[in-house]
């Protein structure tokens, strides 16, 4: 390893380990999602130009005018995840950059995951395998259709914000499943909810800001 490999590595640890202590002072207590979150190398799954910023407490561009959430809400939506979800199946909609994808791939048995635009759709792929993950089905679609075959997960979660949940992906849901969503009425938030029956129980939310859930596919 060269001088310069080394100090790159050694400042990259320096602000992962600051961001780790930022999530715990907001309430992130799950040991191994912070170690998780202090081993995934997310200056990979920024633009290039804000990677020497991947570590902040902010959301950054991801290419085709899309944001990845900052670290405090990827977190906060998995910790909801793994106090309140089994983590059997897990359909994620808005893959992204893939940086949720990979957190969700080390909890879950099984991530199905959408995203309508096709660059960051193979992007995403192409990062997870560099990753040696294999537990993630992609898919290059619209989230609001749902999965093509019949799915019943253990949680949903969505990453773009919309004004209500899509009918397909509450029917993708088991009785007793975890949705986590942002919806922007009546104001911006994050929730996380329990599907019993017809009803939803909130379990948690947060004020938050997401790109918006489009309608229909992105090709190129
Ligand atoms: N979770 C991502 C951040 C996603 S930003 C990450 O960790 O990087 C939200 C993503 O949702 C964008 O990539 C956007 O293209 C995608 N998106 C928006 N509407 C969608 C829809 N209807 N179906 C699938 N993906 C959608």
């Amino acid at each position: 390893m060269t001088n310069s490999q080394l100090h790159n590595l050694t400042t990259t640890n320096s602000k992962a380990s600051k961001m780790i202590v930022e999530l715990q002072r907001h309430g992130i207590q799950h040991e191994t999602l912070l170690s998780l979150m202090l081993s995934i190398p997310r200056h990979d799954f920024v633009e290039s130009a804000f990677s020497h910023l991947a570590y902040s407490a902010t959301p950054l561009p991801i290419g085709r005018n899309q944001t990845i959430s900052q670290p405090l809400t990827v977190a906060r939506m998995t910790q909801w995840l793994l106090e309140h979800s089994r983590m059997g199946r897990v359909l994620e909609v808005g893959t992204g950059s893939g940086y949720q994808t990979c957190i969700l791939s080390h909890f879950f048995n099984k991530v199905h995951t959408i995203e309508r635009q096709q660059s960051l759709f193979e992007s995403a792929q192409k990062r997870l395998s560099q990753l040696a993950i294999n537990n993630v089905e992609f898919l290059h679609g619209d989230g609001h259709l749902g999965w093509p075959a019949a799915l019943d997960v253990d949680a949903v979660i969505v990453t773009a914000m919309a004004n209500k949940v899509p009918l397909a992906l509450m029917d993708c849901l088991k009785d007793g499943g975890i949705l986590i969503m942002p919806l922007d009425q009546p104001a911006p938030m994050i929730g996380c909810w329990k599907k019993m029956g017809n009803q939803w129980k909130c379990l948690g939310e947060s004020p938050a800001h997401f790109v918006p859930m489009l309608e229909g596919l992105v090709c190129e």
